[in-house]
């Protein structure tokens, strides 16, 4: 009997799939994580029919972390993940200066979309002024440096977890990190990923070269103008949520214990 319970609570806990794309639920949650740790929540701009929101510490985030996930809708685990992760750590956002970004695509959430409400990928648009909310994300950013980026995303083309991380100097985290996912998910096989070569597997750690990018993703845009380290974590979205979701918490949590003060 014991054991039938323990079982039941167990299949509780994990974040449900029929939740990841409620995003009125998302922000409840984030409205919970801002009144206990502190942090100034606001609605900065309407898309999609839906608003977007930022979170931010009292004091400036100058020199803290920038995180962000949702800017793709098909990618729950990204969102998911830095909620579950924000929910266990109220004191390290009371303390480290942060500007968060929960879900740069609302509209693509709800509706299991990679694009918005206009067919267009948010994540190459970081070259120009005409999403109203991407050009506002980028006024706020403009004053500011950041000694940490995560972009949390997800691939469907995926057959395990890799990372991003762009070239700045040494010494580099990424082999660290993927060895803090290895026991959580397989590793991704693949030596081309994206058209990139990886450096090892699971590891894609490259120069950005500007005119090699004529659409900007946002991690590229925040590498060359506002932070020192910028990181991308892609889980295989065919691999459970509650297994990615672990993933995103784990690796948003090595980064942050490396940087928290
Ligand atoms: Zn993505």
């Amino acid at each position: 009997m014991k054991e039938t319970i323990t079982v039941h609570r167990k299949l509780e806990a994990p974040p449900s799939p029929f939740h990841c794309h409620d995003y009125p639920r998302l922000i409840r949650r984030w409205r919970k994580v801002a009144r206990a740790a502190g942090l100034k929540m606001s609605a900065f701009a309407q898309a999609g029919g839906y608003e977007v929101f930022m979170l931010s510490s009292r004091q400036s985030p100058e020199g803290g972390v920038y995180l962000s996930a949702g800017i793709h809708g098909d990618e729950p685990a990204a969102t998911e993940g830095l909620i579950c992760w924000a929910e266990a750590h109220p004191d390290l956002l009371r303390r480290e200066p942060c500007l968060i970004f929960p879900c740069l695509n609302p509209w693509g959430l709800v509706h299991n979309s990679r694009t918005d409400a206009q067919g267009q990928d948010l994540n190459r648009t970081f070259q120009h002024d005409h999403v109203p909310h991407i050009q506002a994300l980028k006024m706020f950013l403009k004053p500011h440096r950041f000694s940490l980026a995560l972009n949390l995303h997800e691939d469907y083309d995926g057959h395990g977890l890799y990372i991003y991380e762009l070239e700045r100097r040494a010494p580099f985290w990424g082999e660290e990190l993927v060895e803090i996912a290895r026991p959580l998910i397989p590793i991704e096989g693949r030596t081309m990923i994206d058209n990139r070569r990886a450096s090892k597997a699971g590891l894609v750690r490259r120069k950005i070269n500007v005119n090699k990018f004529p659409a900007i993703p946002e991690a590229v845009y925040l590498h060359l103008h506002h932070a020192e380290r910028t990181f991308t974590f892609e889980t295989p979205s065919e691999f459970a949520l509650e297994q990615r979701v672990r993933v995103q918490v784990a690796l948003i949590n090595a980064c942050l214990q490396r940087i928290a003060r």
